[in-house]
């Protein structure tokens, strides 16, 4: 493919390529858009995968990212089941799997992440991963009213598939190898209040006790954890983190770490190409931090194509780990970054009442919010953390 039109090709089919393409237009990128995902459906929404997609709440038109009419409003060409699998930088050309190489003018590279599976559930006819529709699909159908469900990793999205599976009316137990859920997220005091609200709806922990060993043969029958615990399952849902898809980029000279390195504005090594959403990662004050947030990758997306369009201003970028999950039909929502022993502080609400806002302080400074079910008061504490600003806590 050649064109004498400037053309930006969009190497993706999900939440990045999209937000990205819709940006570029909204800031009067003029040239052909070309979008490529390896799938072979429109681009859909994740955050519902886990929620009321896999309730069967959802339809397919409802976790559309875009439609065929949209698409052609905003001219932008989606390929669907072409998977790039080279780059050719010098030539500015892409190879795609059983298909013509694609040349372009910039390269937004938004391929995403996939869940990893260790070793010893591969090739098991009940173990689920959770990241495609195809997943969702699978799983739905696999969550029966009195199933015996063993999540491995509680990450939000173990977390969220938890509070499907219970309110499914399945026996829900969830493993974790930290003492606490969302660890990583918002450390161990927050995980913890997180992990009694769960145990309220009767969702069983294993925390601080890997898998250590499965049994049955072509089905999972039962995991048996380093405690020495053995818990009987019907099926086994591991969510144990992404691998971001950047296999591909190893021979191109790209900066690659976690995800394929970007500045704040997504720019790479490259000045022809550009990265957003899972794929990334960003390494800020000696930090890798990879994405995998909904809003992160959306405000990314919009940075991109303002750099593609000449208008970057150079604003400073906050990393504020602001991510959102819904659990039990309610929202959590968090900003922030949780140090060693942090004074847990409740502005409003309490976890008794499943509705509060908590504060997490050093000393007197806020360091990071959590709300459940409170979105309202939660901007109120949180946006002085988004804004970068010195927050103390409220006398
Ligand atoms: C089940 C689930 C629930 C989530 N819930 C939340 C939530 O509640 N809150 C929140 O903040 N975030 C949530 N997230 C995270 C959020 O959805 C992601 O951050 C977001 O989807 C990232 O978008 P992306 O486009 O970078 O990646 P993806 O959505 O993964 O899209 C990448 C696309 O690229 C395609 N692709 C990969 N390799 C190639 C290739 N070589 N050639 C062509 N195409 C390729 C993939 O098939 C895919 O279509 C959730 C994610 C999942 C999976």
């Amino acid at each position: 493919m050649a064109s004498d039109i400037e053309h930006a090709v969009i190497v993706g089919g999900g939440l990045a390529a999209v937000r990205t393409a819709q940006a570029l237009r909204d800031h009067a990128y003029a040239g052909k858009i070309f979008m490529l995902s390896d799938e072979n459906e429109l681009p859909y929404d994740r955050p519902p995968l886990s929620k009321n997609y896999l309730l069967g709440k959802s339809t397919d038109e409802n976790i559309r990212l875009m439609t065929v009419e949209a698409l052609a409003e905003l001219k932008v060409e989606l390929l669907l089941g072409h998977k790039a699998i080279g780059l050719d930088r010098a030539a500015q050309k892409l190879t795609v799997q059983g298909g013509d190489a694609i040349t372009y003018d910039q390269l937004v590279i938004a391929t995403g992440a996939r869940p990893i599976l260790p070793t010893m559930f591969q090739g098991k006819k009940n173990v689920h991963v959770l990241r495609s529709a195809d997943d969702a699909r699978r799983l739905n159908k696999a969550l029966q009213a009195k199933s015996r469900v063993g999540i491995v990793g509680a990450g939000f999205i173990g977390l969220e598939i938890a509070s499907v599976a219970i309110s499914l009316d399945c026996e829900v137990t969830v493993i974790e190898a930290a003492e606490a859920p969302l660890i990583r997220s918002m450390g161990v005091e927050l995980g913890k209040i997180i992990q009694q609200w769960h145990e309220t709806k009767g969702i069983r922990f294993r925390c601080g006790s890997p898998v250590s060993q499965v049994h049955g043969d072509d089905a999972l029958n039962a995991l048996e954890l380093s405690s020495g615990e053995s818990l009987p399952v019907d099926i086994v849902i591991v969510g144990v983190g992404q691998k971001t898809n950047i296999d591909w980029l190893a021979e191109t000279g790209l900066g690659l770490h976690h995800g394929l390195i970007c500045d704040v504005h997504g720019r790479t090594n490259d000045p022809l190409i550009f990265g957003v959403g899972d794929a990334t990662c960003c390494h800020m004050d000696g930090v890798c931090s990879p994405t995998f947030h909904w809003t992160i990758t959306t405000d990314q997306a919009t940075r991109v194509a303002k750099v593609i369009c000449g208008k970057s201003d150079e604003v400073p970028v906050i990393d504020d780990h602001y991510f959102w999950s819904d659990q039990h039909g309610s929202r959590l929502q968090f900003v922030g970054k949780v140090g060693a022993n942090p004074r847990i502080v409740y502005v409003t609400g309490s976890p008794a009442e499943e509705k509060f806002v908590a504060l997490c302080c050093n000393g007197e400074e806020v360091t990071a919010v959590l709300s459940l079910a409170n979105p309202r008061e939660f901007l109120r504490y949180a946006m002085p953390l988004r804004r970068g600003e010195r927050t103390l806590l409220p006398t």
